[in-house]
């Protein structure tokens, strides 16, 4: 059993004020594996008052120190690769097509956010004007629990890379990396009070770090929902925010697509993370001719996907990571299946071999239809949906069709042909004929999948104001 009875403020593990315990689960076998206790609204307040004393020393670091800091994160980072790959696989149930990334990305975000800081120039001139790039000040960094060392990993060193300080609230299902995580960034030697962690619920933890009025910027990754709850609370102090939301991405596949390429790439997008991802591909848009023949190799493709025991190596899907999750994911099976749509893979239920954890059979349906609620709402399950469309036209209307517009793939024969649709989606990010992220773009969504960017220089200058000096 895990215990986690700390939270660190001000360079130390210090015992929290909350005394609420959350119980920590393995999906895969749906039983208890620790308990964390929480942080409360003045364990919140602490760190937050820390992060403001530590403000005025490590805004006025230079590039080079705050690189040097930064190398030594990720030196700290990656030297806990194997205990992170541990941790995600207990208490999150990654499968093998996963783990290995959500335990070394955490070492690999910083040392993205060290490359941008190389390049980024903190002052700029814009004809007469001299720009500077200052740090806004205490950054609240508020994570999910889907990639969660990866995101405090990532935040964090861009907002250090800016100057800011940091507070940061993890989800509370992912106690354990946070733990491992916290520990690693404790050995990197930091100046106390530089960053804080303190895991608690959002509605204490959360709101307190979203109303604050210290709190000069919000870097948010989680539910379109929280999001807005989180924008609410912001405007009271014009706090800066820059949220990272849900999706319900489109992958086109054209007519020329060659199938043996699409039918992988399309099944790899929308089942990434066990379907658990923001990006995930959710809705393949196929040509009406040549729908018959795409539905059978999706079909197939899914069918065979090999989903059970997180520490398989074979495995492609794992758990879902709680039980409300699990049920969530069943609700959206049934109301497919009630809303008409015809099912060519999955279904309710368990898949085959599985007993106790959060498993959910990969599901492929079709004759669905952009207005149903399966092709609406963002799920966060291996549930796919199948939509035709007669002409290119039209397969930018349904793919642009959604309240989302964080991810898009196309996937065509003529590369020329796919960048021309891929210039008409309406998504902070187009893939085409590939999954492979550029770790120097802008990362973020259109509509309501979010406000700002993240990644590259667009990360750092999140967490800084410009300021015009003329004369
Ligand atoms: P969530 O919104 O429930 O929680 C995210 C974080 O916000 C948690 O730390 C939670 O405790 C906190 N929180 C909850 N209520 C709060 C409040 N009122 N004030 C402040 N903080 C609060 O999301 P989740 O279920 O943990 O994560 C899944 C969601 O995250 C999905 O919608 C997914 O699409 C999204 N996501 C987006 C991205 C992206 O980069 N766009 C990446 C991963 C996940």
């Amino acid at each position: 059993m895990h215990h986690i009875e700390q939270i660190y403020i001000n360079g130390e593990f210090v015992t929290p004020h909350g005394s609420e315990r959350f119980d920590l689960y393995n999906p895969a076998t749906a039983r208890v594996i620790g308990q964390v206790r929480l942080a409360d609204a003045v364990d919140a307040e602490r760190a937050i008052a820390a992060a403001q004393a530590a403000f005025p020393g490590w805004s006025q670091t230079t590039k080079q120190e705050r690189i040097a800091a930064l190398q030594r994160m990720q030196a700290a980072v990656a030297a806990r690769h194997d205990d992170l790959l541990a941790a995600v696989i207990e208490e999150y149930g990654a499968p093998a097509s996963r783990s290995a990334w959500m335990a070394s990305y955490p070492a690999e975000a910083i040392g993205q956010a060290i490359a941008a800081l190389e390049a980024f120039e903190f002052v700029l001139t814009a004809g007469a004007a001299r720009v500077e790039m200052t740090p806004l000040g205490v950054a609240g960094l508020i994570t999910p629990w889907n990639s969660d060392a990866g995101f405090i990993c990532g935040k964090l060193a861009a907002a250090l890379a800016a100057g800011c300080t940091a507070v940061i609230k993890p989800s509370e299902m992912s106690a354990l990396q946070t733990q491992i995580v916290t520990e690693a960034l404790h050995a990197a030697d930091l100046p106390p009070g530089v960053f804080n962690i303190v895991t608690g619920r959002g509605d204490t933890v959360g709101e307190t770090i979203s109303r604050h009025p210290l709190v000069a910027k919000i870097s948010f990754t989680g539910s379109t929902q929280t999001g807005k709850a989180i924008l609410r609370n912001a405007a009271e102090n014009f706090t800066r925010v820059t949220l990272e939301l849900g999706g319900k991405s489109p992958t086109i596949v054209l007519d020329d697509a060659d199938i043996k390429q699409a039918v992988p790439l399309a099944v790899q997008a929308g089942l990434m993370n066990s379907g658990q991802a923001c990006v995930a591909g959710t809705r393949i848009l196929v040509p009406q001719s040549r729908k018959a023949e795409f539905e059978q190799a999706l079909a197939q493709a899914i069918a065979a996907v090999k989903s059970g025991d997180p520490r398989d190596n074979a495995t492609e899907v794992g758990p879902m990571v709680s039980e409300k999750q699990w049920q969530r994911v069943q609700g959206y099976i049934q109301r497919g299946l009630t809303e008409g749509a015809r099912l060519l893979a999955g279904g309710e239920g368990r898949p085959e071999g599985t007993r106790d954890g959060w498993f959910v059979r990969p599901t492929l349906f079709t004759d669905v239809h952009n207005q149903m609620a399966i092709a609406r709402e963002e799920i966060f399950g291996p549930v796919l949906c199948v939509i035709a469309y007669r002409d290119e036209a039209e397969a930018i209307a349904i793919a642009n069709d959604t309240d989302y517009g964080l991810s898009a793939l196309v996937l065509g024969g003529d590369a020329e042909r796919a960048r021309r649709v891929a210039e008409q989606i309406q998504s902070g990010r187009v893939l085409v004929n590939t999954l492979t992220h550029e770790p120097k773009a802008p990362f973020g969504g259109f509509k309501h999948s979010g406000v700002g960017r993240e990644m590259g220089a667009w990360g750092i200058s999140a967490f800084m104001e410009p300021k015009s000096i003329l004369g």
